[in-house]
């Protein structure tokens, strides 16, 4: 399996709707770049199943389908990143989701002298995400999957969350995959585009050079 070479280490987000495969594919990323996949919606429901003071003010919000307040959701990102493993890159997964966690993030990364590599954004169809979500209701009992949660959720997306695409894009850091099709597919189409751009190295380069 390759690694990233770059001493700094890589830093990239994954962006797209609920339901397009996000969490399947930062896992996989994460272990090919060597760097920790950060999951805001996880911590999220780490804290609320152990109850802690952060999941009680948490669980509200989500359970009806609508974002953390960015106090809190800045909060976590900022403490999370500060963390040792974090030093040397991380794949973001579901952060930032508004424009003032953009500008969170921003400052973040401008403290620590880095910045990003690429902004990974998964397109899935819209009929496509809402049967996959119902599937993982049915599988996984998430609290936040039931249909009429589902549509909120989606709505949100679009009104707060896919406006950030664009202005990714005009910083030139959007990397647009195909989200649909078998995972395995998703991920090499992913590290393809990773590879042209010189964040992940090619076969046959030495992961030393
Ligand atoms: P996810 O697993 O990424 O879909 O996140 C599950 C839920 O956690 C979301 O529906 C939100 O309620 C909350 N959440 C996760 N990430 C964020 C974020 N960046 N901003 C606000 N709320 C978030």
């Amino acid at each position: 399996m390759s690694r990233a070479t770059s001493e700094s280490g890589t830093r990239l987000l994954l962006i797209g709707p609920p339901g397009a495969g996000k969490g399947t594919q930062a896992a996989r990323l994460a272990e090919l770049l060597g760097v920790p996949a950060v999951s805001t919606g996880d911590i999220f429901r780490w804290n609320v199943k152990n109850e802690t003071e952060l999941g009680l003010q948490a669980k509200a919000f989500m359970d009806a389908g609508q974002y953390v307040p960015d106090s809190l959701t800045n909060a976590i990102v900022h403490d999370r990143l500060q963390e040792a493993d974090a030093g040397a890159g991380f794949l973001l997964d579901g952060y930032p989701r508004t424009t003032e966690q953009v500008s969170e993030l921003d400052r973040l990364l401008h403290s620590d002298g880095t910045h990003l590599d690429g902004v990974v954004q998964l397109v899935a169809d819209r009929d496509e995400v809402v049967s996959r979500l119902l599937k993982r209701a049915d599988e996984q009992g998430r609290s936040d999957d039931t249909e009429e949660v589902i549509r909120h959720r989606l709505a949100l997306y679009d009104e707060q969350t896919a406006p950030l695409i664009e202005v990714y894009g005009r910083r030139g850091l959007l990397i647009e995959i195909d989200g649909l099709g078998p995972v395995d597919d998703v991920t090499d189409r992913i590290v393809a585009q990773l590879v042209e751009r010189g964040i992940l190295p090619g076969d046959g380069e030495s992961a030393a050079s």
